[in-house]
Parts: structure tokens; sequence; C-alpha cells
């Protein structure tokens, strides 16, 4: 590792890392990014997983947060390469026997198909209060916790959010609008109960009327190849290779940011924190893990319903009261017969994905930590469900398992994705309890991953805020270099 001494060092080249750094490069800081794997990108990259040509995304598919972030609409990100396509549809939502519910853009076209007048109006009721300034609400529900820009509709939204998913669809009578719920709720990974699944699946529901449900143009590699991009525009530099166990391995810097797991931080950085905030880091809950599947097709998913090529993503698990049984099911141990399934069809929307005629698939369902169930066939009976004849079209097939997921990034501890549980007793504190979540006992060290506000997804927030936090630092106390 080429030493020179940089304002700060990021560990981690995620889209948090990588955020983080192009805000302190920004600012003027001069930054140095190590990241353990060879390439960068962490949760934001893209590979040829299956069979050559067929270009699948090793993590996040689809980018609804990535969009409408509004850090990443601050930056240039297009002149670096970053193109978003937007499907026709962000979710195809497909339910045994009637034609799948779907979320498109126009809330109009969203409700009118949701079974009858009772439940468009409910749908209306719902989504439209916060529909009259996207950017603003956005801003406002991606921050950490403090006082918002509109309190008053950030306290109507917590009204409806703060409420468990199974409280808000008793909104609907049928079991459209009850479903569409059901699969964007899950997206939380939480039983569908708990209180906070509500606010989830409304997020979810919101953007996709702001914007379609996008994936990036090549990959969701691109998202991270042009925050590197830019970084490199701005001075920063980054180093590949460099997996770092210990802080003696860091060279000089007045502050040092983590894209990593509390229980990364905890490990590499344990001699320079405190043993009560170590041992708060340490009671992190990641919860459940994914069981992900990467297929090379030979032609589009045949759907019973047609409609759902429109979709960039699609929900499967069937109604409400399956989708949270299986969610509770995981919650207790135990892995679903019939699992929620969030299956994303890149390749429909951008045919640079896979060879002429052919097409990738991408999937996973929740499975509990560290589960070593291979759960391959039970998947794939549950998009035949809804596709039949879904396997006759597999080319070649790559298996993710928890375990896998853990050794690719060691933050995603037992193969939970999306940086630690999003339930009200650590969704606004996390990691711990502290009025600068980003902060850490030590002056000079951060986290600014997934483990921070505003949590999972590729939006940048948690590295945004970071940096806001450590240029404060910076700028107030000019710390010297640590070492
Ligand atoms: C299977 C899967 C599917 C997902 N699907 C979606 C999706 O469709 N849409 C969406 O928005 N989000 C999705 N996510 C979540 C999203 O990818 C993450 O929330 C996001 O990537 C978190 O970004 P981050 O920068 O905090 O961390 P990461 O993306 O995890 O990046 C951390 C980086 O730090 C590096 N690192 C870690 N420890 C060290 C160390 N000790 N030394 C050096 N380098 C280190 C890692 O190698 C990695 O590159 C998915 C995640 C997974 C795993």
């Amino acid at each position: 590792m080429s030493g020179a001494d940089a304002d700060a060092v990021v560990v981690g080249s995620g889209p948090n890392g990588l955020s983080a750094a192009v805000r302190l490069a920004r600012a003027g800081a001069s930054v140095l990014v190590l990241e353990g794997h060879e390439q960068i990108g962490g949760g934001a990259r893209t590979a040829q997983l299956t069979l050559p040509g067929f270009h699948h995304d090793v993590c996040s598919a689809v980018h609804p947060m990535g969009i409408l972030s509004p850090w990443f609409r601050e930056l240039p990100l297009e002149e670096h390469g970053l193109r978003w396509l937007r499907p026709a549809a962000s979710v195809a939502h497909p339910l045994d026997d009637q034609p799948a519910v779907m979320l498109r853009r126009p809330v109009e076209e969203t409700a009118s198909a949701l079974g009858g007048e009772r439940d468009a109006r409910a749908y209306r009721r719902l989504v439209e209060p916060f529909l009259r300034d996207p950017p603003g609400f956005f801003r406002d529900a991606l921050a950490p916790f403090r006082i918002p820009r509109h309190p008053f509709r950030l306290l109507r939204f917590g009204a409806v959010g703060l409420r468990s998913a199974a409280a808000v669809a008793k909104r609907f009578g049928g079991a459209r609008g009850r479903a569409l719920l059901a699969g964007c709720a899950a997206h939380s990974i939480l039983p569908l109960e708990q209180p906070l699944t509500g606010a989830v699946g409304l997020m979810f529901l919101l953007a996709g009327h702001v914007e379609p449900w996008p994936v990036a143009a090549g990959g969701s590699g691109a998202i991270t190849s042009a925050l590197a991009s830019l970084l490199r525009s701005l001075g920063g530099r980054i180093q590949t290779g460099v997996q770092v166990t210990s802080l003696d391995q860091l060279p000089p810097a007045r502050l040092y940011l983590f894209d990593t797991s509390p229980a990364q931080l905890a490990r590499i950085a344990a001699p320079a924190l405190p043993p009560g905030y170590l041992r708060r880091l340490h009671r992190y809950r990641y919860g459940p893990a994914a069981f992900k599947l990467d297929w090379a097709l030979d032609g589009s998913i045949p759907w019973k319903d047609p409609a759902c090529l429109q979709a960039s993503t699609v929900h499967l698990g069937g109604t409400f009261e399956e989708i949270a049984a299986a969610e509770a099911a995981v919650w207790r141990g135990e892995h679903p017969e019939r699992p929620y399934v969030l299956l994303c069809q890149q390749s429909e929307h951008d045919r640079s994905r896979a060879p002429e005629g052919k097409h990738t698939g991408w999937a996973y369902c929740h499975v509990p930590s560290g589960s070593t169930v291979d759960l391959t066939s039970i998947v794939e009976r549950q998009i035949e469900r809804f596709a039949p004849g879904f396997r006759d079209r597999i080319l070649a097939r790559r298996v993710t398992a928890p375990a896998d997921l853990e050794a690719y990034n060691p933050s995603y501890k037992g193969g939970a994705i999306t940086g630690g549980v999003n339930d009200l007793g650590q969704l606004f504190t996390r990691p711990v309890a502290r009025l600068d979540p980003y902060s850490t006992p030590n002056p000079r060290i951060f986290l600014c991953s997934a483990s921070t506000p505003p949590g999972g997804g590729v939006h940048g927030m948690c590295g945004y805020h970071a940096a806001t936090s450590a240029l404060l630092r910076l700028e107030r106390f000019r710390p010297a270099p640590l070492r």
C-alpha cells in the first residue's frame, strides 16, 4: 500500500464508502479508499457469473432509492457513465388465476387495477398525500433522525408507517391491494406484523410513482464505477486488494471512515475504541440472510401473465397472508416451503446484459441467518407456479448461499444483506444510540456503511451523512494524523 498522507482514509468501496469519499473530496479533502477485493463496488458490482456474455448483478439489481437519492441526484454521475434504464412498470405481483397486480408510475393506473372502486380509493388515499413534493419527501425520508424540513408531512408518514404492513393492509378489502403492499413491505426482511413494515411498503410504493424502479445500463457496477470515476477526477485515490484487519495496516490520516459492519469496525479498531462502545457494536443485530440465484436463460421468463415482463421487479409469493407467513417462518428459524421471492429481469430492460435472444434472471429469498439449506428447487418451484416452463429456459445457474455472501463481503454477517435489522430498536439508532450515529467515541473514527441511518440500499446517503459529520470534525478541530 503506498502511504502518502491523506486527510481521510475510507475502508471499503461500496456505494457508501465511495459516496463518503466523493463528499470529502468535493470539500477539498485528500482521500484514499482501501478496498479488500480486487474490484471496487461492494454491493453494486456486475460480473459474468454463469456463461460468457451474461452480465449478472453480484448483489443489488434494482435501484428505486438510487434514482431518488438526493445525493446521487446532486452528482454528475451521467458524465461518469451512469445511465438509469426505466422499465414500463416497477413491480409485477402475479397472483394465481388472475392478472398480475402492477405498480405503474401513474397512481390512477395502479389504483384502478386493484379490483374495485373501494380499494382504488383506499390506495389513492394511502399514497397521494406524500406525492406533492417527492424530492423533499425523499430528502427527509433518507436523512438521519432529525428535525425534518417538512415536519407535518413526515409526521403524517410516521402515522401510517410506524404501523405494521398487516395493519396498513386492512385498508384494502380485496387481495390485490394487500398483495401489492406485502411484496413491497417484505423488502424490510421483517415479519409483516412488526411496526415500521408499513413505512417500508409505503416508501417503495411511493418510489414507483415518482420514478419506475430502474436498472443501471450495463449493470449495477456502473453506479459504483461512476462514483469511483468522479472520485478520481476530484483527486481521490483507490487501492484494491487491501483487506484491512488492523489499524496498523492503515496509512497516516486525520480521519478514518469504515464502510463495514459494526462487528468489523469493532474487530479492526478495538485498540482505539472504549470497551463499552465495543460491547454495543458487538450486540448489533444483523437479521435473516438471503439465498440468491442467478440464471442464464434461453429466452424471456414465460410468465402466465405476460404483463410481468414490463416490470424490472417481480414479487413472488402470492397473497398477503402467504407472504406474511413465509417471512414469519424465516424469523422463527424455518425455511418456508413457499418463500417470498424477489426476482429481477434486468435484461428485459437492458439488452447489453445477455447475448441476442437470451436473458438473465436474478432472484433471492429470505432464509434464517447462516442457513446451509439449498433452496434452489424451492425458489424455482415458486417461479414455475407463475411462469410454467421457466426451468426449461435455464442454460446455467449460479447459487449464492449465505456463507458465499459472507465470504464475498465479511459485512454480510451470516448472509444478511441490508446492513442490519431495520426494526424500531435499530433503524434510527444504528449502529448504537448516539446523537451523531456516524461518529464513534474516538474523534478520528467514523462508520459510513449501511449499518448507519438511513440503512440498506444503494443510495449513498449513509456515506454522505457520515462524511458530512467527518467534515465538521476536520474543519473545527483539524486533528493531527492518528499515527
Ligand atoms: C444479494 C443482495 C441483493 C441486494 N439487492 C439490492 C437491490 O436490488 N437494490 C438495492 O438498493 N440494494 C440492494 N442490496 C443492498 C445493497 O447492496 C447494500 O445495502 C449496499 O451495497 C450497502 O452499501 P455499503 O457501501 O454500505 O456496503 P457494501 O456495498 O457492502 O460495500 C462495502 C465494501 O467494503 C469492502 N470491505 C469490507 N470490509 C473490508 C475490510 N476489512 N477491508 C477492506 N475492504 C472491506 C467490501 O469488500 C465492499 O466492497 C442487496 C444486497 C445484496 C447482498
